[in-house]
């Protein structure tokens, strides 16, 4: 794709705004109407999706040039796909987010990005992960859980290993969310799962792709790929969400190019939930606690299946723009909404209370589209907003299912707490650490 791929799109934009709000029949309150986070931080439309297809087609029409606020405009976004599912409702063929990532990738390759992005690709081409930390620490989570471990140089060095689980970046290197991800291990050994972590397992390189680093993100999928092939892996389960939408949206297209298949890909919240429906798992113990869930954007709206095309822009009548054969219509409506909402109702004396933004109208946590990295304090306001919807439930805990969304309310929280604010007594918790309470 190009940016000159999303010029329909940013002519055919009717500037109604609506990509700023939730979609307006699930719109519950005036306090939890709005979807974007990045224009009701920046209070400028130029951050809202509409403002950034005006944007880009202003660059492509040669009536503005790249400047450090054209980088802003284009970066200061989580990239949680909102506005694309919001748009969607009266838009049916508009692809706001996908050109928001082109855009990002356009200015990429002029070298133009946060000043951020540098330290953080260097980190993964010289260390393997945007960290920067040994890739050694990365298995230190598993110590003591007696987990079945991938050959090094899989099924031709070893036993193949049908199911992988994946614990991504973020889980294996932070000491803060390793009860998380052991807790999800258990869980699935306890349902007799038979699965394999992978000692020398790599990062997703997702993050790199959202960045615009395309090629970085293309060759670590590659290297996935071809490990999994040569281990035999037919199933990948991850605890993160942003891995699972790594492996399940952008894999396909690298596959595809490379002549390789995409495993299975499950989340551990999907694969917990079919252990708990075939009788595998059966919580007993009661743990008493009022939650409210939080639906992860790479999980919820973005965690659609893939969907290959190869079609055309078509012009009609000289004006109307239509694509043939018609693309792909990612709207949220196919995420991943019900098993982490099935598996925490299987947990006897939990009561789930929802917020008002919840499933495909679900407020970003913070951390997407490396907000987090770039541009901490947007990050931490996000972040925050969202936890004070969650105490606004009533609920004691909020829980998720990514490692990103589980350590930004974590330090919300911590933020709240400081401030004295109502916020700073939720407590934070994994679906499968609940689960595993019950077991
Ligand atoms: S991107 Fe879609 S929702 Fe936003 S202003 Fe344009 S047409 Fe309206
Ligand atoms: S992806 Fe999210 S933050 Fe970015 S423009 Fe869309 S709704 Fe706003």
């Amino acid at each position: 794709m190009a940016l000159e791929d999303f010029k329909a799109d940013a002519l055919r934009c009717t500037r109604c705004s609506y990509c700023k709000w939730i979609p307006f029949d699930l719109v519950k309150s005036h306090d939890y109407a709005k979807g974007c986070p990045s224009v009701d931080y920046n209070k400028f439309h130029s951050y809202s999706a509409g403002g950034r297809l005006i944007t880009m087609l202003s660059l492509m029409q040669g009536r503005s040039e790249v400047d450090d606020d054209v980088v802003d405009i284009a970066f200061k976004c989580q990239l949680c796909g909102n506005c694309d599912v919001a748009c969607k409702v009266c838009r049916y063929d508009m692809e706001p987010l996908a050109g928001i990532k082109e855009f990002r990738r356009t200015l990429n390759e002029q070298g133009k990005v946060p000043a951020a992005f540098p330290k953080l690709i260097g980190n993964l081409r010289s260390a393997g992960n945007f960290a920067g930390l040994p890739q050694a620490a990365r298995r230190g989570w598993t110590e003591g859980l007696g987990l079945k471990e991938l050959a090094p140089g899989g099924a031709a060095a070893g036993a193949a290993a049908p199911v992988l689980f994946h614990a991504g970046c973020r889980y294996s290197f932070d000491p803060t969310l390793r009860s998380k991800v052991q807790a999800a291990a258990k869980v699935l050994t306890a349902g007799g799962l038979d699965f394999a972590v992978d000692p020398a397992e790599a990062c997703c390189t997702g993050k790199a792709y959202d960045m615009g680093y395309r090629d970085d993100f293309a060759a670590g999928a590659k290297a996935n790929l071809e490990k999994w092939a040569a281990a035999g892996v037919k199933t990948v389960v991850t605890p993160c969400a942003t891995c699972f939408w790594t492996f399940k949206r952008l894999y396909p297209e690298v596959a595809a190019a490379a002549g390789l298949e995409v495993p299975e890909i499950l989340h551990t919240t999907q694969m917990a939930d079919r252990l708990l429906k075939a009788g595998a798992l059966r919580p007993a113990r009661r743990v008493s606690l009022s939650v409210t869930y939080h639906d992860p954007c790479h999980l919820g709206r973005q965690g659609e299946d893939y969907e290959a095309w190869d079609g055309k822009e078509v012009k009609i009548y000289g004006q109307a723009v239509v694509y043939d054969p018609p693309r792909p219509r990612y709207n949220g409506a196919g995420g991943v909404y019900d098993a982490p909402r099935d598996v925490l109702k299987a947990i006897p004396g939990i009561e789930l209370i929802e917020m008002e933004r919840s499933r495909e109208a679900a407020w970003c946590c913070g951390a997407g589209g490396n907000v987090r990295e770039a541009y901490p304090e947007f990050n931490a306001w996000t972040a925050g907003v969202r936890v004070e919807e969650a105490k606004s439930t009533g609920a004691e805990a909020l829980v998720s299912a990514c490692s990103g969304c589980e350590k930004n309310f974590a330090e919300a929280v911590a933020a709240a707490a400081a401030e004295g604010a109502p916020a700073g007594d939720l407590k934070i918790y994994d679906v499968l650490e609940l689960l595993e309470q019950s077991l």
